[in-house]
């Protein structure tokens, strides 16, 4: 007999507008509903099965850990009931009126930030539990939670504004889901659809499960199976099921292996990077199993932080059930099965990247972001993972990209070092300054287009004994190219960068005469050796936001003596040194819009009406 009488709540304002969103809806794949409710026992089965491993204690002990799917098609009901870690009243409210759960937060946070009608978005997310409410006139929740002291209760909603808790009696362990379906779904009461939907998956799942008395499944893992037994429809449901995803899976790795460790992994790496998409950092969320158990579902060590897009299963034999993330031993052991599976990975984007060059090229544009970040971070893959790194460069065409291995091929005999260039894209670093000395001695020149780039670089310092090195870069040394007819003598070059030098004053550290320069009159180079001009406009804009004041710019500026301006220059600095001057100014400034650091535009407008003036 209950004691206490139904006790009334409003959900909280996001479950409302959850709610709202998945019943008045944008969902067309309704029957997802049935995955969301199995996944969510199997999940409460798996919590009992850890819980039992501690606690001597539990509430209806002899329930057995599987799931019961019931239809009833005469009064439009379909029933899903687990025998696991059950919910008190407290978890109740925590769990179903409030937003805990990350799938419907990141749900939710993509509608609010302009998604709001976008149905593919929606595909993307699991709404879990809330599902129910696409197909649902009404869902009770009995659940029993799998301590003894609690008593049971009955949630009751309609997915309006409000749900209600009452005490129930009698109740076994676990939670009972009962649906009382929609006029126009009564399908889901009929056995042979549910039939249908459960056999498509239920593979997966590692408890038995019984629809109207029976057994549905057989339980196996896909992952112990072996690979020629396993169709790619198959491998694509237990990716949609096991990690909650909505898309297919881009690529996929099924492999074994003995020694050192015994492991059976089925990985996938995801269509899309939703990191990239704007949504928030990804979570650690390939599982961890022994022997089909599952032993923990996010373990954070397993797998490198730049391994964080992967989803899938790893199952080694070797490691104990009641494994706790404390002990040395334990953490030993994930430690080696982190280092056998990341190397197996990287071979294995080593192998597409040579097989599937097309796909690999896919896969890359979308995740290569994650590969720079194990490359500038994970020491002990660094060089393996460099050979995966692509970028276009000055001998690709535009969209076609080179590894470093392929550059270092082209590389003619005396060539010692590795050169880049940093910038927005391919035009901006094409008609930039810096290129032209290195097309004109057949320096091939890696573009960089992301501002992580920089920071890669940076890190990995050098590739097959090559150093890298930014092109712009003020050390960077060309060879002497003949001198062309016409440039201006070594004497007035001398004279004309001692002008230059008086005329710029504070502005220049250092004015000389170049030998990158092919057909623009000037370039400038940041005079600070350590900050390419483009970490100083990172720099600029980190200032910028914390209002720092920034250091005032010098820079070296190197001039071509065999371009027109230049000898112009010559010529006018004698005869009419203030007309030179302005002219110098302007020569600086131009060279400081190519390179992205001219702060303030307004002088120079200023100057070059005035120079307008003049002509
Ligand atoms: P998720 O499963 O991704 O956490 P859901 O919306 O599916 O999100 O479920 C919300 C929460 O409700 C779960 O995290 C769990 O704590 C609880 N819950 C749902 N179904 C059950 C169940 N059958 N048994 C125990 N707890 C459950
Ligand atoms: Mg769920």
């Amino acid at each position: 007999m209950s004691t206490a009488a139904p006790q009334k709540f409003e959900f909280q304002a996001e479950i409302k507008q959850l709610l709202d969103i998945v019943i008045h809806s944008l969902y067309t794949e309704k029957e997802i509903f049935v995955r969301e409710l199995v996944s969510n026992a199997s999940d409460a089965l798996e919590k009992l099965r850890h819980t039992q491993l501690t606690e001597k204690e539990i509430f209806d002990d002899k329930a057995d850990l599987e799931i019961n799917v019931t239809t009833d098609d005469k009064a439009k009901t379909i029933t899903i009931q687990d025998f696991g870690i059950g919910m008190t009243r407290a978890e109740l409210v925590e769990n179903l009126g409030t937003i805990a759960h990350s799938g419907s937060k990141q749900f939710l946070k993509a509608l609010g930030e302009g998604g709001a009608k976008n149905a593919n978005l929606i595909g993307q997310f699991g709404v879990g539990f809330y599902s129910a409410f696409m197909v649902a006139k009404s869902v009770k929740v009995y659940s029993h939670s799998w301590r003894a002291a609690e008593p049971g209760h009955v949630w009751t909603s309609d997915g309006s504004g409000s749900y209600e808790i009452e005490e129930s009696d009698g109740q076994r362990r676990g939670s009972k889901v009962v649906i009382e379906l929609k006029d126009d779904c009564g399908d889901y009461a009929s056995d042979w659809k549910i039939k249908e939907i459960l056999e498509r998956y239920s593979a997966f799942v590692s408890f038995p499960i019984n629809l109207n008395g029976k057994r549905v499944n057989t339980v196996q893992a896909l992952w112990l199976r072996s690979k020629n037994e396993i169709k790619d429809e198959e491998y694509t449901e237990f990716y949609k099921f096991q990690s909650h995803a909505h898309d297919d899976p881009r690529l996929r790795l099924h492999f074994s292996a003995d020694a050192p460790l015994s492991i059976n992994a089925l990985l996938f790496v995801p269509k899309e990077n939703t990191e990239k998409l704007g949504f928030s950092r990804l979570e650690a969320s390939v599982s961890l199993y022994c022997r089909k158990v599952l032993i923990d579902a996010k373990p954070k060590d397993l797998l490198p932080e730049w391994l964080r897009f992967l989803k899938g299963v790893v199952d080694s034999d070797d490691l104990p059930l009641n494994i706790s993330r404390e002990t040395m031993q334990d953490k030993a052991l994930i430690a080696k099965l982190n280092t056998v599976i990341t190397k197996r990975l990287i071979k294995f984007f080593d192998d597409e990247a040579k097989n599937r060059p097309e796909a690999y090229a896919e896969f890359y544009a979308e995740f290569g972001i994650f590969l720079k970040e194990g490359a500038a971070v994970d020491y002990p893959h660094k060089d393996s993972l460099v050979k995966l790194l692509r970028y276009e460069s000055s001998l690709t065409e535009k969209g076609k990209t080179t590894s470093l291995a392929d550059y270092v091929t082209r590389l003619g005999g005396e060539q010692k070092e590795i050169y880049y260039l940093v910038g927005p894209n391919r035009a901006a670093i094409e008609n930039g300054p810096y290129l032209e000395g290195f097309k004109a001695r057949n320096l091939e020149v890696l573009f960089c287009y992301e501002p992580v780039d920089e920071y890669v670089m940076n890190n990995v310092r050098e590739f097959d004994g090559k150093k890298l090195i930014a092109a712009d870069h003020a050390d960077v040394k060309l060879s002497e190219l003949p001198k062309p007819e016409g440039a201006l003598s070594e004497d007035d070059t001398k004279k004309l960068t001692a002008f230059l030098k008086e005329s710029l004053g504070e502005r220049v550290a250092e004015v000389k005469a170049s030998d990158r320069l092919v057909d623009s009159p000037a370039l400038a180079l940041n005079a600070d050796k350590f900050m390419s001009p483009h970490m100083r406009r990172m720099m600029k804009a980190m200032s910028k936001d914390k209002g720092r004041e920034e250091s005032p710019l010098r820079v070296n500026l190197e001039i071509n003596p065999r371009s027109a301006v230049m000898k112009r220059l010559f010529e006018t600095h004698a005869t009419s040194p203030e007309r030179a001057k302005l002219v110098a100014e302007q020569i600086l400034d131009n060279a400081l819009i190519s390179a992205g650091l001219l702060d303030d535009a307004s002088a120079m407008v200023a100057r070059l009406n005035k120079l307008l003036e003049i002509i």
